[in-house]
């Protein structure tokens, strides 16, 4: 489908050469440099169309869209009650559907939009043809619009922002006129690619031929099922590919994980990956757009990769794109460490030990005579309630009370485990003044030595000033 090039606007507000509004503008332009500056200003500059509402509906809607997307299922449907489904016809579904939707995810997609590897002329023939058959529009619209998705992801400059809810991204931003217009994106080697030109002038002949007129035909010639051809492999198979290419829009934003950021909507998920041959694992490709590949482990399910490998092996591709593997690997790892720390932060952990009071040793004593205090590692932990608990026996903890029990809990009486250790951590109750062994490794429990630290601006400053005054501690020891 294709959207209408004519489109009446209100009269534009004053603007520079650049399409930004001058500074007196009703619409205030956001400092050069703050997130987003470049969208705000846009969409400041648009004019978009007004809301639909019960009133303008019937004027903003592309009636020819909404005939495609409605007549194609009615037809199946029709098709279904009245018709018996042959199984050549069905293979025949199959392989058309396939082949159409390569066109889309190895074409359009991959080698259009993304220019994740080069094609020779005979593939982006095969492609172009495969692709006009899904009947989806040309490849330099299909392929402008998807630039602006990847470069303006979940705001109003989005085509297909998948903030405005599933229906939109799915369909509904196929049916209506765009409210905003198309945000500017690079597509002059689009504009230049010869194979690309000729789809986009014949596309509508073409989409005929190869979206209705060769499916029926092939079924009706081959073995005369001309109505099966009409109905099955023509608006049954065109159904589906509609759908299962929409899916990416819609499903692969908003079902699945995050694998590798969790900045934008893009999701992983195996059912958008079987639906749409590939394209499920959308959070990697928003990642990662230029690499060929969608799934980067093996296991995966991506045919349009190992159908691009396939054409790789026979020349008709080359120079396949891939990302740096530490790129991968760095970005996975952030997200897999942002898990982990979400995880840590909902449970409890001892009290750290600069947020315990400091205690004398008379004050730790006389103390210890109210409650059963006992020193380990320079640290007061208050052991009333692990009494009958200890596994070595009440009396064993008794005769530490008010003592430096150190030794005897490394090993002096008996080697205790790390888990251990984490328990014992959580009875802290205050630090001793001149608790020497505090800078010892075993005053840090096991499960507080590896952490994850969140970087913050305050964070920064604090590095600072503990940096500066490294500084001139080194220069007062140097004089
Ligand atoms: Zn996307
Ligand atoms: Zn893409």
């Amino acid at each position: 489908m294709d959207s209408p090039q004519r489109r009446r606007r209100p009269s534009p507000e004053p603007s520079t050469c650049w399409g930004i509004p001058p500074p007196n503008h009703a619409v205030s332009v956001p400092d050069v440099g703050s997130a987003g500056a470049f969208i705000r200003a846009h969409l400041a500059a648009a004019s978009p169309l007004p809301p639909i509402t019960v009133r303008n509906w019937m004027k903003e809607v592309i009636w020819f869209n909404v005939f495609v997307v409605t007549a194609t299922p009615l037809l199946s449907i029709y098709g279904l009650c009245t018709t018996v489904f042959r199984p050549k016809t069905a293979m025949l579904c199959v392989a058309y559907y396939l082949w159409n939707m390569l066109g889309i995810t190895a074409g359009y997609h991959r080698l259009w939009s993304h220019r994740s590897y080069n094609a020779r002329l005979p593939l982006q023939y095969f492609l172009a043809v495969a692709g006009v058959g899904a009947v989806q529009g040309s490849i330099r619209w299909w392929s402008r619009h998807h630039r602006a998705h990847h470069r303006y992801t979940d705001t109003d400059l989005d085509p297909y922002g998948a903030h405005l809810g599933l229906w939109w991204s799915h369909l509904g931003w196929m049916l209506v006129k765009p409210r905003i217009k198309l945000a500017p994106v690079d597509i002059k080697d689009l504009q230049n690619n010869v194979v690309v030109r000729w789809q986009h002038r014949w596309f509508f002949p073409l989409t005929f031929v190869f979206g209705l007129v060769l499916p029926a035909s092939i079924a009706g010639w081959f073995w005369d099922d001309w109505r099966g051809g009409i109905f099955f492999a023509g608006f049954l198979r065109l159904t589906c590919v509609h759908h299962s290419v929409f899916c990416v829009n819609s499903l692969a934003h908003w079902l699945g994980e995050t694998t590798f950021d969790d900045k934008h909507s893009p999701r992983d998920h195996l059912l958008t990956a079987i639906i749409t041959l590939g394209e499920g694992y959308h959070n990697f490709h928003h990642q990662f757009p230029m690499d060929y590949r969608n799934a980067v482990k093996w296991y995966q399910w991506d045919p349009t990769k190992w159908f691009i490998a396939f054409c790789s092996y026979t020349g008709l591709a080359s120079h396949l794109r891939k990302f740096p593997d530490v790129e991968i690997q760095r970005s996975l790892l952030t997200m897999q460490l942002k898990t982990l720390n979400e995880k840590r932060n909902s449970i409890p952990w001892p009290v750290p030990s600069d947020e315990l009071p400091v205690i004398n040793w008379q004050s730790f004593q006389s103390e210890a005579h109210q409650r059963p205090l006992v020193l380990i590692s320079g640290f007061i932990h208050d052991v009333g309630e692990f009494m009958d608990q200890h596994p070595g026996g009440r009396k064993l903890l008794e005769t530490h009370v008010g003592k430096d029990a150190t030794s005897s809990f490394f090993g002096g009486v008996y080697d205790h485990s790390n888990a251990a250790h984490n328990l014992l951590a959580t009875m802290r109750v205050g630090a001793l003044q001149g608790g020497l062994e505090l800078l010892h490794e075993t005053a840090v429990p096991p499960c507080s030595k590896l952490q994850i630290v969140r970087w913050s601006p305050s964070a920064v400053e604090r590095g600072a000033v503990v940096q500066k005054s490294a500084v001139v501690q080194t220069c007062v020891m140097d004089h």
